[in-house]
């Protein structure tokens, strides 16, 4: 069984730029999973078009099996997904945050106030929990998001350059955390422009350029041909 499964995936802005020109994929279910491109190729596209946040223009996507387009609840319920950027409100209490998203996902308030702690405590942000988002530094924030696409216990777990300006000793504790995770057996799958962390994490792996897949193989055999 696949986790994602994409086919024939493009998409053109409202500008006319094509951003995507015909992408095919296939992430098995349980693999750590990188999607690696230097900036503009077009990985954050195809993370908001899993994620329902872009239009895409044609293409099929399969989450677990299920066409996207017409089992649209189901497939947010498998998936968590981390942005690139900040996208909660900045006003918003930390432990409010994980809890409305709880909400979001048809968690009961006892489940979701219990998820929150399990996952703040996990991220280290628990006794955070009263604080106002804007006073989190930015990678207090960053693993706020990822408390945040987790609380729900999602298959799939999807990260857009998750390490992208944090530092050496956070990337190499989020870097420990994304393993026990996927050990515990959600699928993962980041981006990333950064060969290292692609190498480190990752059994398998996609390149991206210019909106085309150009290579697609393990870890393993990209690195014996370096
Ligand atoms: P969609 O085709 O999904 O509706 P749009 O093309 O309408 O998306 O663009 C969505 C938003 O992104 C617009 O507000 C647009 O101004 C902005 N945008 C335009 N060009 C870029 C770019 N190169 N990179 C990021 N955002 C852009
Ligand atoms: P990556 O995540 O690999 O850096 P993106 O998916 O963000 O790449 O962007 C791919 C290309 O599409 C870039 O050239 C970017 O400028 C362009 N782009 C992204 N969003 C928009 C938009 N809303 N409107 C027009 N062009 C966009």
């Amino acid at each position: 069984q696949h986790a994602i499964s994409i086919r024939n995936l493009k998409k053109t802005y409202a500008n006319g730029y094509e951003a995507l020109k015909g992408v095919d994929l296939d992430v098995a279910e349980g693999d750590f999973f990188a999607l690696l491109g230097p900036n503009g190729a077009g990985k954050s596209t195809i993370i908001g078009i899993i994620s329902t946040l872009v239009r895409l223009t044609s293409g099929d996507i399969q989450i677990f099996g299920k066409d996207v387009a017409t089992h649209v609840y189901e497939a947010k319920l498998s998936l968590g997904v981390v942005p690139q950027e900040v996208n909660f409100s900045q006003f918003e209490k930390v432990g409010d945050i994980v809890r409305t998203q709880a909400g979001y996902y048809g968690l009961s308030p006892k489940l979701a106030r219990e998820r929150t702690e399990k996952y703040l405590k996990k991220l280290d942000l628990w006794d955070k929990r009263d604080n106002r988002a804007r006073m989190l530094s930015g990678g207090m924030k960053r693993r706020l998001m990822i408390a945040r696409a987790l609380v729900h216990e999602p298959k799939l777990l999807i990260l857009d350059e998750p390490t992208a300006g944090v530092d050496i000793e956070l990337r190499r504790s989020m870097w420990d955390f994304l393993q026990e995770i996927n050990r515990n057996g959600t699928t993962i799958i980041l981006t990333t422009h950064y060969l290292e962390e692609a190498e480190h994490l990752c059994r398998n792996i996609a390149i991206i350029n210019h909106g085309e897949i150009i290579e697609n193989t393990s870890m393993r055999s990209l690195l014996s041909k370096l």
